[in-house]
Parts: C-alpha cells; sequence; structure tokens
C-alpha cells in the first residue's frame, strides 16, 4: 500500500451545501458549544417550515446536499420525515450531525440509504471526552455508533481539537479502526458561542501545535484505512486564497431565519439574507458579503477581525502563514 497523501479539496461551483439547524436546544451542554441562542434564536422550525426551507434550497441545477444540524437535530421529532423529504426532493448528500444520543429513535426511523450519520466524539476514552461533553457521553455516543454500523449505516466521526484534547488525537486513529468506523473529520475549535467566553478563548490551538500534530494522525489514521477531511487552516506558500463566500455556495441557516454564508460570522448579526414568508432577502447595511471582497495578505479577512490571535508576522511585518478559508479542507487517504 502507498503511503497516505494529503490532498486539498477545493470548491466545488456545481455543488450547494445546505446546513440546516432546525432547533437550537440540545440535551448536552458542551465546553466550546458554537451555538448562540441570542443570535440563532431558540425556537424549533414546525415541519411545514422545514420542508418550505427545503423546498426554498433546493437547486436542481447543482448537487444540493443537506446537513441536518441543532442544537442536537435529532431531538426534533420530525427529523425522520424531514430526512426523506430532502431525499423526495432531489437532495443528493443527506447527513444527520448528532451527539450520539440519536433521540427519537431515529435508527429505527429511517434506512440505512436515507442518510449518513456523524456523531461527535471529542476524546479517546470517557476520562478525555466526558470532561468536554458531559458524563456519560462517550460511552452513548460509542454505543449508538457501533449500533448504526451494525446496521449498516455510513458514518463518520468528528472531532474538534482543541487545547483541552489535543495530547490525545493520536488514540484516536485506534478507537476509529476498533469501532468499525471508516470516516474521520478533524475540526479546529472555532472561537465561536461558548469558546468566545473569554474564560475559553485559551482553547484555541498555535499554527505549530495544529502542525506539528493534525496531519500526523491524519496520517496514521488513513494508514489504517480510514478517510480523514481536516480544516486546511494554513495556504501552502503557492496556493490560492479563495473565500467560499465569494466562489462557493454553502448556506447556514437558522431557527430564527437568519442565513449565513460564512460560519465565522455566526456569532454577529452579519448574515446576508433572511427567510422572510419562504422568500430568501438580502439583507441591507453591513453584512458579511461586503467583507469577503477584502482582500489582505493574511488571507480571510473573518479570521483576521474575530481570531488575530492565529496570525504571526516577521520581522518585516508580512504574515507568516495565510489563513484559508474555514470551509477549505484537506484530505488524507
Ligand atoms: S452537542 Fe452540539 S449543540 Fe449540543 S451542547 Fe454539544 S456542541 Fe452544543
Ligand atoms: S471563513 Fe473567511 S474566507 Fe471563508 S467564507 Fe468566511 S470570510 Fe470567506
Amino acid at each position: 500500500m502507498n503511503s497516505p497523501v494529503a490532498k486539498t479539496l477545493y470548491f466545488k461551483p456545481k455543488e450547494r451545501n445546505v446546513f440546516f439547524h432546525l432547533l437550537t436546544a440540545c440535551n448536552l451542554a458542551c465546553r466550546h458549544c458554537y451555538i448562540n441562542p441570542a443570535q440563532h434564536g431558540s425556537n424549533t422550525l414546525g415541519k411545514e417550515t422545514i420542508e418550505d426551507w427545503l423546498r426554498l434550497f433546493y437547486d436542481p441545477q447543482k448537487q444540493s446536499n443537506v446537513i441536518f444540524l441543532g442544537g442536537e437535530p435529532t431531538l426534533h421529532p420530525d427529523l425522520a420525515h424531514s430526512i426523506k423529504y430532502a431525499r423526495q426532493l432531489g437532495y443528493k448528500g443527506i447527513t444527520v450531525d448528532s451527539n450520539g444520543y440519536l433521540h427519537h429513535d431515529l435508527l429505527a426511523n429511517i434506512t440505512p440509504e436515507d442518510a449518513v450519520i456523524s456523531f461527535s466524539l471529542d476524546g479517546p476514552d470517557p476520562e478525555v471526552n466526558d470532561p468536554i461533553r458531559g458524563p456519560g457521553v462517550f460511552a452513548m455516543c460509542t454505543a449508538n455508533l457501533k449500533k448504526a454500523i451494525n446496521l449498516g449505516f455510513d458514518v463518520s466521526l468528528i472531532y474538534t481539537v482543541s487545547r483541552l484534547n489535543l495530547d490525545h488525537l493520536h488514540r484516536m486513529p485506534a478507537l476509529l479502526a476498533e469501532l468499525g468506523c471508516k470516516r474521520f473529520f478533524i475540526q479546529v475549535i472555532g472561537i465561536r458561542g461558548k469558546s468566545a467566553q473569554e474564560h475559553e478563548a485559551k482553547l484555541q490551538l498555535t499554527p505549530e501545535e495544529w502542525l506539528s500534530v493534525i496531519p500526523d494522525v491524519a496520517r496514521a489514521a488513513a494508514a489504517k484505512g480510514i478517510h480523514v477531511i481536516y480544516p486546511k487552516v494554513f495556504l501552502e506558500p503557492k496556493e490560492e486564497f479563495q473565500c467560499a463566500g465569494l466562489v462557493a455556495e454553502n448556506y447556514f441557516i437558522f431557527p430564527n431565519g437568519r442565513v449565513y454564508l460564512c460560519p465565522l460570522c455566526e456569532d454577529f448579526p452579519l448574515h446576508s439574507f433572511e427567510i422572510d414568508d419562504n422568500k430568501l432577502v438580502a439583507t441591507r447595511g453591513i453584512n458579511e458579503k461586503k467583507l469577503f471582497s477584502l482582500t489582505i495578505p493574511e488571507g480571510c479577512v473573518m479570521n483576521k477581525l474575530l481570531q488575530p490571535g492565529n496570525l504571526q508576522y516577521d520581522k518585516a511585518g508580512t504574515p507568516v502563514h495565510r489563513i484559508s478559508c474555514c470551509l477549505l479542507k484537506q484530505e488524507m487517504r
């Protein structure tokens, strides 16, 4: 077998990804939760509204994919119906991002053909995971992940890396192999929601920490036959910078009707659109779209505004790294 190689997954112009938050309620209270009810609302969308919004965002000219999110999306009693409705409309990729509790008996109410289930776990054992995500979460999440695999579901595991669990990431490939999980998403902690609070801001990794740990763990997982995806974060010197807000189609929809194009903006009223009477209406005044076209040597403008701690400069004042769009991914397989 050849050594695993990293490949940048560039944006696909013929693809539309709809990140659909059905509700913001959750049964957990993770330390780094990115949900911000003051900005995202606290209501739960009704079944008809979910159907209306799925129709609103479906584009038959593109490969339309939907990712159901929360809060915890499986708390929504109409999730199974929404998944099947999305499939009928023609959505190709359908994913549920769950904390692993799979409420409303999700596995009994959909089939493996209906959706991929992504499980969030932030440690290779309860000692690391549970102080971050809550008591008993490791046991519940891994039990349901195994159950889903046994039923034939396509599953993946998401690990959000922060200072709290960076040192334990290297143990994840063995756990994934033991669980039989073939897809691994390594996520970088965002300075959003709870993580943006002052006492949690130190959860973010330095560039050195990210670059010295993540690619090696990704390679180790890939060597076990696991398909790994992780954010690019730092562009290579000759790599072109692209802002997904300008060259790709990603919609981040919240239950209060706000629609963002950039996830880094989600803590602020900078959304590009609002859903009003089932129509997508552009917002006026300063919004994220007006910032996307600002060209700066540091790469992503929202990163510079919101997470300047990521940036380092040499003696001449030139950025040591350019920061990629947070939606640009790297794959290792
Ligand atoms: S499972 Fe997700 S929504 Fe729930 S508390 Fe954790 S990060 Fe927040
Ligand atoms: S993360 Fe940066 S580059 Fe990506 S969409 Fe947002 S502003 Fe654009």
